[in-house]
């Protein structure tokens, strides 16, 4: 199965990167107020196109975007990642402009390619993929996308709180090898969806990773 993910993988990576491109164009700038509302409606409609059933959530600050799509088994694994991004500044530093992502020697140039939205992207593309390769998921996939984590996550603890049952789950991811501030919230008392026990396969995608990069991880099995 995994050569059938790959191969995928491999024949949509045109596509994938031209989606990624489509989501670091839209500025996201959180601590400069900048674009936050229209990235958090993008991140929403990818999540829609896939089956996902999607809530944009309003906060004090920027909105979360909640996300579900059922799977075979009633197992749920809950994503982390977030659609704000640094100021771009200092601008004269960029060979090419900051929102206009550029394709260079094989790479993506611009704000977020790494932080978060190539995280957020690589684990849509392996959600494409196991649904092109099995047809449905192996588990229950939820997303919680936040807008404030480039400025300490603010609104984040308060929001998980008060929605637990929709949260709810047997094991989280993060957005990022260090999720910073948001990770906080996920280690409160009572959030204890995030503590959950299950065993779970994990394969990284063979290509080599840049540091910070986790891959495309795909989850083949949850019992
Ligand atoms: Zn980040």
């Amino acid at each position: 199965m995994l050569d059938r993910i790959d191969a995928y993988l491999e024949s949509h990576l045109n596509e994938s990167i031209a989606e990624l491109s489509r989501l670091v164009a839209q500025p996201s700038v959180g601590a400069q107020n900048w674009g936050i509302q229209e990235c958090a409606a993008l991140v929403a409609d990818l999540l829609r196109r896939r089956g996902f059933d999607v809530q944009i959530m309003p906060t004090a600050g920027a909105p979360i975007v909640c996300a579900e799509r059922k799977g075979r088994n009633p197992k749920t694994l809950l994503f982390y990642n977030h659609y704000d991004v640094q100021p771009p500044e200092p601008l004269e530093l960029w060979e090419t402009p900051p929102f206009e992502p550029s394709l260079r020697e094989g790479k993506l140039y611009g704000r977020g390619v790494s932080d978060d939205k190539g995280h957020l992207t690589a684990r849509l593309f392996a959600i494409d993929a196991l649904l092109a390769t099995l047809g449905d998921l192996p588990c229950t996939v939820k997303f919680i996308i936040e807008g404030e984590e480039e400025t300490s996550s603010l609104h984040l603890p308060e929001f998980v709180r008060q929605n637990l049952d929709l949260l709810e789950a047997d094991a989280c991811i993060g957005g990022e090898p260090d999720v910073g501030s948001a990770s906080t919230a996920f280690e409160q008392p009572e959030a204890s969806f995030a503590q959950g026990r299950v065993s779970i396969r994990v394969y990284l995608g063979r290509r080599q990773c840049a540091r910070g990069m986790v891959g495309i991880v795909v989850v083949v099995g949850l019992r």
